[in-house]
């Protein structure tokens, strides 16, 4: 590891990012915090860092595997990745295939609502202003990316859902609704962040029952063992 302490660059909320040995390069490491409601709850899950880098770093092999482009480098040890250095876009990127969480209490329908179709939402990344949700002439008009870049984020995220909610079928897994993150990297966008039970709502095929963020953000039990299930069927999927 000693190797990889540069000059530190950036706490995050559940990760922290340090510059990497290689120009261009960056070390992402999951913590154990876990947080919700713009850090208003905050608590130590101890191993959650060792599950959330695990779990994103099969689905981000996954997606490479399937054509999308992405920041992943290498897996450095169990909570560490090396990752390519982006400038991240900050637009948070929501695809929702089932009403739930925020969407079902601002239009008021109950959590598991059939969508009739796929929802995409957008919100801007600024915890000070709590994360406003914008659409695509206010993106552009802010210059927060331009209308060529937006259009790709959309068409990506609609392509990596469909590779997500087939590989969480054969995890006998529903893709409730996910977050993405997009970063500019030498002239291309690609996929950043992680894609993990923080960042999803995956409920049990057949039961609904919570294996995400949810099971701490309204205090329904044990988290981690939600996050570890998920872990295991992906693994056998
Ligand atoms: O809260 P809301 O229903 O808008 O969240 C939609 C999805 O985006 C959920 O899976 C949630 O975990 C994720 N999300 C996130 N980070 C945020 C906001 C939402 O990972 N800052």
């Amino acid at each position: 590891m000693q190797k990889y302490e540069q000059k530190y660059e950036y706490e995050g909320k559940s990760k922290t990012v340090r510059g990497g040995t290689d120009e261009g390069t960056v070390v992402i490491s999951f913590k154990d915090t876990a947080t919700a409601f713009n850090g208003e709850k905050k608590e130590e899950l101890s191993g959650k860092g060792i599950l959330n880098a695990a779990i994103s770093n099969h689905i981000f092999e996954y997606l490479a595997k399937n054509g999308i482009k992405t920041h992943m480098i290498s897996v450095i040890d169990q909570t560490s990745i090396l990752a390519k250095k982006a400038e991240i876009i900050p637009v948070e990127v929501i695809i929702r295939n089932i009403g739930a969480g925020g969407f079902s209490k601002k239009y008021g329908v109950e959590e598991g609502f059939a969508l009739k179709n796929i929802v995409i939402e957008f919100c801007l990344k600024s915890d000070s202003l709590g994360d406003p949700m914008m659409n695509e002439s206010q993106i552009t008009a802010l210059g927060i990316a331009l209308p060529d870049e937006l259009s790709l984020m959309v068409k990506t995220a609609l392509k990596i859902n469909d590779l997500l909610r087939s590989l969480f079928e054969k995890a006998s897994i529903k893709l409730v609704d996910f977050k993405l993150e997009f970063g500019r990297c030498e002239g291309e966008i690609i996929l950043c962040d992680e894609i993990s039970p923080d960042s999803c709502r995956l409920w049990d095929s057949h039961t609904d029952k919570k294996l995400d963020k949810d099971v701490f953000r309204r205090g329904l039990g044990d988290v981690l063992s939600g996050y570890a299930e998920v872990l295991e069927r992906l693994k056998r999927a």
